[in-house]
C-alpha cells in the first residue's frame, strides 16, 4: 500500500488528505475509473447526486474488495433537494449500495432560495442517527458559514470549495483554519485547462522528476488542503497519486501561490442560483 496522509476531521473522523473526483464522468465510465484509482492506492472518492454516477461508483466499491472500513465515500446533497434532505439522502444511498456514508456535503448553499439552514439541521439529525460519519458543505462563503455557527449545533468539518494555485482562497483557508473547518479543494488542478502549461510548474516538477500535475497536487498536501483531482486516463489516475514521495521547497511553494489571480472557473457562490 502507498504511503497516503490523512487528515482528522473536527469530530475525530479522519480522511485520506487525497482522493478522487468524478465530476462529468458518465456512470459506466466512473466505474472504471473509480476500480483504476482503488487499484492505484486512492481510498476516498468524491461525487454528488448531480454527476449521475453514484451508481457506478458503488458498484466499483463492490467489486474491489477493498474492506468498507478503508474506504472513504464522499456524496452531495443537491440543490432542488434542501427541502428533502432524508428522502434525497436515502435515494443516494440506495445508488450507492451502502448502509452507513462518510461524508454528506450541501453542494451549494443556493442563498437566493434561503433553505440551507434548514438542510443543515437535517443532516444533523442523519448525523445524530449515525447514518453518516461526517457532515460538510460545499461552495459556501464566510457569511453563509457564520449562518450555521448562528443558527445550527454542529460546525461542518470541512468545506469543498473551488480551489487551485490560481485561485488560491487565502482568506477563507485562514476563515476555516480558525473554526476547525478543513478546507477541501475542488477542480484543484485548474481543470486541466491552462494552469499546467505555465512553464513555473514544469520547471519546479523538472527539479523533482515530477510532472506539473504532481507539483499542483503536492503544493495542496502540503498547504493542508484535502485535494480531489479527477482523471479517466489510466496513466493519470497513477501519476496524480505518486506524490508522497518528494517535497516542495518554501521557495517553491511561493513561487505557486504566487500564480493566484482570483481566477474563477466555476460560479460564484453568493450568485448561484442554478436549480439545476
Ligand atoms: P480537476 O482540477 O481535477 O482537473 C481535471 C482535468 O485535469 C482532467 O479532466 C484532465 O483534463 C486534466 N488532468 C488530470 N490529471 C492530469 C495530469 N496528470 N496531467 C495533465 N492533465 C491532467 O477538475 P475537476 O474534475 O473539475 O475537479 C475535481 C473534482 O472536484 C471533481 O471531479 C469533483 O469530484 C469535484 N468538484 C466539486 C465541485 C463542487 O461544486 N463541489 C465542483 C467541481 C468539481
Amino acid at each position: 500500500m502507498v504511503p497516503m496522509d490523512t487528515i482528522t476531521l473536527n469530530n475525530g473522523v479522519t480522511m485520506p488528505q487525497l482522493g478522487f473526483g468524478v465530476w462529468q464522468v458518465p456512470d459506466d465510465e466512473a466505474e472504471k475509473a473509480v476500480a483504476i484509482a482503488l487499484e492505484h492506492g486512492y481510498r476516498g472518492i468524491d461525487t454528488a447526486r448531480l454527476y449521475y454516477n453514484e451508481e457506478g461508483v458503488g458498484r466499483a466499491l463492490r467489486a474491489s474488495g477493498v474492506p468498507r472500513d478503508e474506504l472513504f465515500v464522499t456524496t452531495k446533497l443537491w440543490n432542488t433537494d434542501h427541502d428533502r434532505v432524508r428522502a434525497a439522502f436515502d435515494e443516494s444511498m440506495a445508488r450507492l449500495g451502502l448502509d452507513v456514508l462518510d461524508l454528506y456535503l450541501i453542494h451549494w448553499p443556493v442563498p437566493s432560495r434561503d433553505r440551507y439552514v434548514g438542510a443543515w439541521k437535517a443532516m444533523e439529525e442523519l448525523y445524530a442517527e449515525g447514518r453518516i460519519r461526517a457532515i460538510g458543505v460545499s461552495n459556501f462563503a464566510k457569511a453563509h458559514l457564520e449562518r450555521l455557527f448562528q443558527e445550527t449545533d454542529i460546525v461542518p468539518v470541512l468545506n469543498q470549495i473551488e480551489l487551485h494555485p490560481q485561485m488560491a482562497q487565502a482568506e477563507l483557508r485562514a476563515f476555516h483554519a480558525e473554526h476547525g473547518i478543513a478546507t477541501e479543494a475542488w477542480s484543484p488542478l485548474g481543470q486541466g485547462r491552462g494552469l499546467l502549461d505555465l512553464p513555473i510548474l514544469a520547471e519546479i516538477g523538472k527539479r523533482h522528476g515530477k510532472s506539473p500535475a504532481q507539483v499542483v497536487i503536492r503544493w495542496h498536501l502540503q498547504l493542508g488542503n484535502i485535494v480531489i483531482p479527477k482523471s479517466v486516463t489510466p496513466a493519470r489516475i497513477a501519476e496524480n497519486f505518486e506524490v508522497f514521495d518528494f517535497e516542495l521547497e518554501p521557495t517553491e511553494m511561493d513561487a505557486v501561490t504566487a500564480l493566484d489571480s482570483g481566477r474563477r472557473l466555476g460560479p460564484d457562490p453568493d450568485k448561484m442560483s442554478w436549480m439545476g
